[in-house]
C-alpha cells in the first residue's frame, strides 16, 4: 500500500518542522506550504488525502483557502485555530473543514483526528466498491466522445465530473436536477425560481443566474464557452447533454 500524502498548511516554521517529522515517522508522505496561495497550487496539484490547514496565515488565510479548494476538493481538511473566535467561523460559516484542532494541541491528539479522517474515506471508498450487488444505480448520464461525463446519482445526491465527486451545495444540485431532468427544454428564470426555490421565495432572478455561474465552475470544462447549462439569450437556459 502507498503512504498517504498529507499536505501541511502552517507559517510557524517550528510548528510546521514538528508537524512534518511526527507525521513522516507515522509512514505518511508529507508535503508542506508556508502560505495560502502555495497551499492552494500544492493541493490541486498532488491531490493529498488530507490538508492540515492553519488559519491565519499570509496571503490568502486558511478560511479563503478552503474555500477555493472545496469547489472540487473532497479529501478531508483539518483547519488548525489559535483562537476561539476562529472556532465560531469554521463551525458558523460552514466553510468546509472536516474537523479543527485549538492550538496548542499534542502531536497524540493530532494523529488520532488524523487517522479518524482517513479512516472515515477509506470506508466511503470501501462501502462504495463493494456496492457491485446492489441494483442499477438512478443515475442521470451525460457522456461526450471526448471523454467528459457528468453522472449525477440521484440516490446518492452526488455528481460526478469525469470520475471526481463534486461539492455541491443543496440548491446548486436541486437546480441541475431540476434542468438535466428537463433536458433540450428552454425555462424561463421565474419558471426555474418557482420550481426550485418556491412561489414564496424573496430573492430575485437574479439568484438563479447566480447559481447557474456557481454550477458552471463546477460542472463545464470551460465555464466561459459552457456545454451543458446554456444560455437562451431572451428567454432563460437550456440543459443540453
Ligand atoms: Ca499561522
Amino acid at each position: 500500500m502507498t503512504s498517504e500524502k498529507i499536505l501541511v498548511v502552517e507559517d510557524e516554521f517550528v510548528l510546521r518542522d514538528t508537524l512534518t517529522y511526527n507525521l513522516t515517522r507515522h509512514g505518511y508522505e508529507v508535503l508542506t506550504a508556508a502560505d495560502g496561495h502555495r497551499a492552494v497550487e500544492l493541493a490541486q496539484a498532488e491531490h493529498p488525502d488530507l490538508i492540515l490547514l492553519d488559519v491565519m496565515l499570509p496571503g490568502l488565510d486558511g478560511f479563503e483557502v478552503c474555500r477555493i479548494l472545496r469547489v472540487d476538493y473532497t479529501s478531508p481538511i483539518i483547519m488548525l485555530t489559535a483562537r476561539a473566535d476562529e472556532v465560531d467561523k469554521i463551525v458558523g460559516l460552514e466553510v468546509g473543514a472536516d474537523d479543527y484542532l485549538t492550538k496548542p494541541f499534542s502531536m497524540r491528539e493530532l494523529l488520532a483526528r488524523v487517522k479518524a479522517q482517513l479512516r472515515r474515506v477509506r470506508l466511503l471508498r470501501e462501502e462504495y466498491a463493494g456496492d457491485t450487488e446492489a441494483p442499477a444505480p438512478n443515475q442521470l448520464r451525460f457522456s461526450r466522445a471526448d471523454g467528459h461525463a457528468l453522472v449525477i446519482d440521484l440516490d446518492r445526491h452526488e455528481v460526478n465530473r469525469d470520475g471526481e465527486l463534486l461539492a455541491l451545495k443543496p440548491k446548486e444540485y436541486e437546480l441541475l436536477v431540476y434542468l438535466a431532468q428537463k433536458r433540450g427544454r428552454v425555462l424561463s428564470r421565474d419558471q426555474i425560481l418557482a420550481d426550485v426555490w418556491g412561489w414564496d421565495y424573496v430573492g430575485g432572478s437574479r439568484t438563479v443566474d447566480v447559481h447557474i455561474r456557481w454550477l458552471r465552475e463546477k460542472i463545464e470544462d470551460d465555464p466561459a464557452d459552457p456545454s451543458h447549462l446554456i444560455t437562451v439569450r431572451g428567454a432563460g437556459y437550456r440543459f443540453e447533454g
